[in-house]
């Protein structure tokens, strides 16, 4: 078969394309046990994050809430391994990263995490294609002629040649999903997703993420808003640092029963 383009081989990179309602091989997990982030020294000491344990089951999508300050952004940022806790133990997609130098952190998120934040963060003078390709340009991992399927994923394959500034608001969060993908991630973690948008974009964009952890991915979404908590199967609650309630869901509801 010389000079057959393609492969033959089945696509087994992350359930592009898989129809929404089957739940695919659950990927992720993380375990935290102990964990403690303290931001500055003496008087000006904060402790974001004072003594968590928590279980998030692989292939579970998880609802943050908690006041503003409560510690949901430091939570998410030292499970993806933005951050390095102070204390304790964080196991995430079978691996403990807790003690790992940035450098190697920065190995683990290319390896295991995509992030969608309020902001989008898009490049402003590429492309939306341009803006997912960039990542498997930097990060040396995932396959630059998925972007095309990853921008169909989100809803966007008409949209592939835009700049950020052509794209509303829920477009240009649906670039920034498909740009967390391109490294086929374990977890996608989203720090208050739906912040900057309308509650129809928000619907659609929560709807979006429900499709992905459908996908077999580990979900996390931190918001202040408690109507989301609704879709999700874990609910957990953060007061001042602490875990104040884990729930589980039997039944989440769809994206549509969200309201702010
Ligand atoms: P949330 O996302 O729930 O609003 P954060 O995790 O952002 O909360 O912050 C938790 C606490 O840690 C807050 O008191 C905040 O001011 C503090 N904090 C967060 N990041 C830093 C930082 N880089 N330096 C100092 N304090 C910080
Ligand atoms: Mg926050």
């Amino acid at each position: 078969m010389s000079g057959r383009h393609g492969s033959t081989e089945k696509d087994t990179a992350g359930g592009v394309g898989r129809p929404a309602g089957e739940h695919a091989a659950a990927r992720g997990g993380a375990r935290l046990a102990g964990v403690r982030k303290t931001y500055g020294t003496g008087d000006t000491e904060v402790h974001a994050l004072d003594g968590v344990d928590l279980e998030l089951a692989p292939g579970s999508f998880t609802v943050v809430l908690g006041p503003s300050g409560s510690g949901k952004t430091t939570l998410l940022n030292v499970i993806g391994g933005i951050e390095q806790a102070t204390a304790g133990s964080i196991e995430v997609a079978g691996e403990e990263i807790s003690g790992r130098s940035p450098v190697d952190l920065a190995g683990f998120r290319r390896e295991h995490v995509g992030f969608v934040f309020q902001f989008f963060n898009l490049v402003p003078t590429l492309t939306a294609r341009e803006n997912v390709e960039i990542i498997v340009e930097l990060t040396g991992v995932g396959d630059a002629r998925r972007v095309p399927d990853l921008l169909a994923e989100v809803g966007l394959a008409d949209r592939a040649d835009h700049f950020p500034a052509q794209l509303s608001g829920g477009q240009q969060q649906r670039v920034a999903i498909a740009r967390a993908l391109a490294t086929d991630p374990d977890l996608l973690l989203a720090d208050e997703p739906t912040g900057a948008l309308d509650l129809t974009t928000g619907r659609q964009i929560l709807g979006a993420l429900l499709d992905l952890h459908r996908a077999g991915r580990t979900v996390v979404v931190v918001t202040h808003n408690a109507s989301v908590a609704q879709i999700a199967d874990t609910v957990v609650t953060v007061v001042d640092g602490k875990i104040r309630s884990v729930e589980h869901n039997p039944e989440p509801a769809a994206a549509e029963a969200v309201s702010w």
